[in-house]
């Protein structure tokens, strides 16, 4: 397997290459429209065709790279099956493992970010990795406040879907605001200030229902970006315009 954790600084999102080296297929989870000609540099310099890019879910907070990854390598696009986009190429659902070659993608409902949300493990070697999206983070989880986000069903997916998991389990979130690459299920039982040490669903909720968090700034235009794969939508700022021309260079 070849496995590398990029980077794009602007929404401070992780995206994660998996490689099979028996096959030669390859994916790309979460990539991000600003990054997509150093995604293909990455690609081009390891001598990778990429097969698909996948979603965890419909992200606000950027516009994802699908659809020009698709358009520039013939990648397929895959994410939640429950987002029904007929822009994407591939449903995924809980109980239906992706095939990356040999490796072996098992998505995992975990509404509560969103109501579609999507975490994958990944089992390789007899050890798990996790990418979890925006559900769990790096001592702290993803926003419940808008779009379709409920901090009660958010408590459930994490303690249910990921806190059952092997302490030893390899976390790698869709982001985080400090540079930190990668926690793990045991770090996150003890150490996360919103969800470790057995606290309760009541304690949670009030941690996430007091956070008087801002209106994130690029809702309004990433939603229908991502509902769309990644095309730019009309009502996107002067300053992004050029992501999505196709001389776009750099
Ligand atoms: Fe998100």
């Amino acid at each position: 397997m070849i496995f590398k954790q990029l980077f794009e600084a602007e929404s401070s999102t992780y995206t994660y290459l998996l490689h099979c080296t028996d096959t030669g297929t390859t994916a790309l989870i979460d990539p991000v429209i600003e990054t997509v000609d150093r995604d293909l540099e990455v690609l081009q310099q390891l001598g990778l065709k990429l097969d698909y890019a996948i979603e965890t879910h419909i992200h606000a907070d950027h516009i994802t790279g699908g659809r020009m990854l698709r358009e520039r390598t013939g990648c397929r696009l895959a994410g939640p099956a429950q987002d029904a986009l007929p822009c994407r190429d591939l449903g995924l659902r809980e109980g239906e493992a992706l095939r990356i070659g040999n490796l072996v993608l098992n998505p995992l409902f975990t509404p509560g970010h969103t109501d579609t949300h999507h975490a994958y493990l990944l089992e390789h070697g007899g050890l798990p990795l996790l990418f979890s999206g925006d559900a769990l983070l790096i001592e702290a989880c993803g926003r419940t406040d808008f779009q379709s986000g409920d901090a009660h069903t958010l408590y459930r997916s994490i303690h249910d879907k990921f806190f059952t998991l092997p302490d030893e389990t390899l976390v790698y979130p869709g982001h985080d605001y400090e540079e930190r690459q990668i926690t793990t299920i045991g770090q996150e039982k003890l150490r996360n200030p919103r969800l470790g040490k057995g606290q309760s669903l009541e304690a949670f909720v009030k941690i996430m229902t007091e956070m008087d968090l801002p209106y994130p700034k690029k809702i309004d235009w990433a939603l229908p970006g991502n509902e769309a794969c990644g095309a730019c939508p009309d009502n996107l700022p002067p300053e992004k315009e050029r992501l999505c021309q196709s001389d776009r260079q750099g």
